[in-house]
């Protein structure tokens, strides 16, 4: 990506697999997503019935396509994965949907960018398991109604708000995935770097967690950055310290809050030209060239989270720490 830190998933990513979480147990963090999903998986085992739908809502990055593979694996069903952009047309729905088996999860990536059209076909289809489809055309046409087999619906969005109301209410099990902690990223780095096989000190993986913007896709990214730079900073002699971790990731332009140079410069254009705010999100968009969404989606929650940046009612606003991080000095009446 042209953003090492970005959170989105990339080309590179495709080898990401090897540190994916296989259960439920294996799986870092969300502790309460967590908790959730094992007593209703363990309550649908239990009936022989098929698991409610479960929409998993969050920034990129945090395991929403990995917890819907779990899901399918504790269930011991079929994983069917599409997404949202990729579904053109009902019949491609239809034939996804009539293709699964009884109890099947099937998982829809960026379920908020599902044509309305098709959105329509899915609703009979989570509630009743039926599909309504019209055959032919003009005068011939006629309407056919399909029985499905029961299945699961796990579909992932960046943010709930982005879905019409009857297609959230039809969802049994909202979970809302969070940031990780430094101490969960920690693990999951020494975790990866022990199936990477490279020789990591407690401390340089303490170092590579707290500048993973609390996200396990960025933590195994700057991972196999970190391994790169060692193999040939060292020829990879010597276990990989904290000064080693720092080097990379400062080269990286990674700083010590995980914040990367589009990060500094949302952060700044506020401060410079804003006067710490407030200022529409619209008008950062504009001013800095990125989709509104991309800020609303990727860039911010990190930064709101971490007290960077305020959202109020009349636009963003620098929190006293996004000052401090910038190494400036906040005017006297900063919130926050
Ligand atoms: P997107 O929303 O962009 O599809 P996602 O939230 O679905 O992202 P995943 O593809 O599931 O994210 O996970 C990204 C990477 O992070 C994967 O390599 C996965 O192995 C790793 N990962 C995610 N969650 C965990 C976790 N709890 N423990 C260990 N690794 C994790």
């Amino acid at each position: 990506p042209e953003r090492e830190i970005d959170a989105r998933r990339s080309e590179e990513d495709g080898n990401e697999g090897t540190l994916r979480p296989q259960t439920l147990d294996d799986f870092t963090g969300q502790k309460a997503s967590r908790e959730n999903l094992a007593i209703f998986i363990a309550a649908a085992r239990q009936r022989g019935d098929a698991l409610d739908h479960v929409l998993l809502h969050g920034p990129p990055g945090l395991g929403k396509t990995t917890l819907a593979q779990i899901v399918a694996r504790e269930l011991g069903v079929g994983f069917r994965a599409t997404s949202g952009p990729v579904i053109q047309r009902a019949g491609d729905l239809a034939a996804i949907l009539t293709n699964l088996q009884p109890r099947d999860v099937l998982f829809i990536d960026e379920i908020h960018r599902l044509h309305p059209a098709i959105e329509e076909v899915l609703y009979p289809a989570m509630e009743d398991f039926q599909l309504d489809l019209i055959i032919g055309e003009g005068p011939a046409a006629r309407s056919v109604r399909i029985d499905l087999s029961p299945f699961t619906l796990v579909a992932a969005t960046t943010r709930a708000g982005l879905l019409a109301t009857p297609l959230r209410d039809r969802f049994g099990i909202p979970l809302r995935l969070v940031f990780y902690t430094p101490e969960e990223l920690c693990q999951i780095v020494t975790r990866g770097a022990r199936k990477l096989e490279f020789d990591l000190t407690p401390e340089g993986a303490e170092e590579i967690a707290r500048r993973s913007r609390g996200t396990p896709r960025i933590a195994g990214r700057l991972l196999r950055r970190v391994r790169d730079f060692a193999a040939v900073a060292r020829a990879g002699r010597g276990p990989v310290d904290r000064v080693l971790a720092d080097a990379a990731l400062s080269r990286l332009e990674v700083d010590s809050m995980g914040l990367d140079s589009m990060d500094r410069r949302y952060l700044r254009r506020i401060a410079e030209f804003h006067h710490g705010g407030p200022v529409g999100v619209e008008t950062l968009a504009a001013a800095l060239a990125e989709a509104r969404d991309t800020l609303e989606d990727v860039i911010e929650p990190y930064l709101i989270q971490e007290g960077l940046v305020l959202r109020t009612s009349r636009g963003r606003m620098l929190g006293e720490r996004g000052w401090r991080h910038l190494g400036l000095q906040p005017p006297a009446r900063t919130p926050g």
